[in-house]
């Protein structure tokens, strides 16, 4: 296809009058690894079509969300249905009735939960209720874990260890910025010197219990029970951040693989089954403090929206399938190790993980643990990896620091299909 008719590169040119960097999220205008975004026209299954009508094999799904496939049938009549009653009434619904109890049947920890609308405002909402709860206005995160877009939560560790934060964007007030610890994943001394110094003061960690945002990065489980015991030793108020892995690593999340019960959790993705729903939810003792029963304000128009409300109930009843998890954690792993093995035929660097359908990918010689290992991984070889790729129609995270996932209609084959393409790829980097 010649380049310079594609309508990728029409549309793009035209987004880019309207909108800012033509995109509505940053990480959709391959600035990281260059070219021209893909204008999608359509998904089903594992696919997705471009503006040119070319097919790629999809490892994003929608960031997580297109866990059962993208248009999945039961959950397109399940939105057509809620759609042809109305679309929103600003007063409850029976629908967010049954997917509070499904969530606190599937995730434990959670006894009472708030329906938000993006997993930004989960986290953000999660933070004032754990500072309202606690009294306290210290907030401990981890360097490479995102938790969307709130202003204390974009912040990067400060000049020497135990010293308070810097904003990572221009826009969020140094004041803000000061109460934020940021400490290194899976280094569990620093979390023990930091209670140690100023444990009366934390409100809260929170914490990608298996980390997606920075490439997939597991927790050890030392880091995790640290953290937990030094929480309840304190006071403070544990929040694991699973809008990524809860209901994607496992059915109960990341908390259930670890056996580690956090006071809060947040959700996202996936609850929303490719509609705006997410949640925070935990220890009712905690969620009483939120209006109406308690002082800490949090509120919105289209929370709990029947529409994407039925999209997320009926995605949740889908992942409960006998063996789903068990089958798509086998689709990841026969992914990352036909990857690996193409990639030591063609002599190239890399590893390769995956915790249940989400996977990481590693142009390094070694499997990374934290943050700066992480960020040693080879980023030019990923983005010629990237585009040759994308070229043989397979639509990879388009970053070399990005997770990426499979959902249920990933067969063998198109995993095969998938390695194969791979394999030449890794032959034109050498
Ligand atoms: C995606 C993500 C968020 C933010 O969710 P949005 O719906 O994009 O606002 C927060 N935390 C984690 C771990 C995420 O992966």
């Amino acid at each position: 296809m010649n380049a310079s008719v594609s309508k990728n590169d029409s549309l793009f040119e035209r987004a880019q009058r309207t909108t800012p960097g033509g995109v509505n999220s940053p990480v959709r205008a391959f600035r990281s690894v260059g070219g021209t975004p893909r204008f999608i026209i359509r998904a089903e299954g594992p696919y997705f079509w471009d503006a040119d009508d070319k097919r790629y094999i999809d490892y994003i799904g929608s960031w997580g969300p297109a866990i059962v496939g993208h248009a999945h049938p039961e959950v397109i009549r399940a939105v057509q249905e809620a759609a042809t009653r109305g679309l929103s009434f600003g007063a409850p619904t029976e629908g967010e009735i049954l997917m509070a109890e499904e969530i606190c049947k599937l995730v434990p920890s959670v006894e009472l939960v708030r329906l938000v609308s993006s997993g930004t405002e989960a986290a953000m909402s999660a933070l004032r209720l754990a500072r309202g709860a606690t009294g306290r206005d210290k907030i401990v995160k981890f360097e490479g874990c995102y938790h969307g877009h709130g202003d204390s939560l974009l912040v990067k560790a400060g000049s020497g260890l135990l010293t308070f934060g810097n904003p990572t964007s221009a826009g969020v007030p140094e004041d803000f910025a000061k109460h934020t610890l940021v400490l290194e994943y899976n280094h569990t001394q620093q979390l023990e010197d930091a209670f140690k110094t100023m444990g009366d003061q934390i409100a809260c960690v929170i914490v990608e219990p298996v980390a997606g945002n920075m490439n997939l990065l597991r927790s050890t489980p030392e880091f995790l029970q640290t953290m937990r015991r030094l929480c309840s030793e304190h006071g403070a108020i544990l929040i694991f951040d699973e809008v990524m892995s809860g209901f994607r690593v496992a059915l109960g999340g990341a908390q259930s693989l670890y056996g580690i019960t956090p006071d809060l959790t947040v959700l996202g993705k996936v609850i929303g089954g490719g509609l705006p729903v997410a949640a925070f939810g935990g220890c009712a003792d905690i969620m009483k403090h939120l209006a109406p029963l308690g002082a800490v304000y949090q509120a919105g128009t289209l929370s709990g929206n029947p529409v994407a409300v039925a999209a997320g109930m009926t995605t949740l009843k889908l992942i409960q399938a006998p063996g789903f998890y068990e089958s798509l954690a086998r689709t990841a792993k026969r992914l990352t190790e036909g990857l690996s093995a193409a990639a030591k035929d063609a002599g190239t660097a890399f590893c390769a993980d995956s915790v249940g359908g989400m996977f990481g990918l590693y142009f390094a010689a070694e499997q990374p643990m934290d943050y700066a290992a992480m960020m040693k991984c080879d980023k030019n070889r990923f983005n010629a990896f990237f585009h040759a790729m994308l070229d043989a129609g397979v639509y990879l995270a388009p970053s070399a620091f990005e997770a990426g996932f499979v959902s249920a209609q990933h067969d063998d084959a198109i995993i095969d299909e998938t390695v194969k393409i791979a394999a030449s790829a890794f032959k034109q980097l050498t």
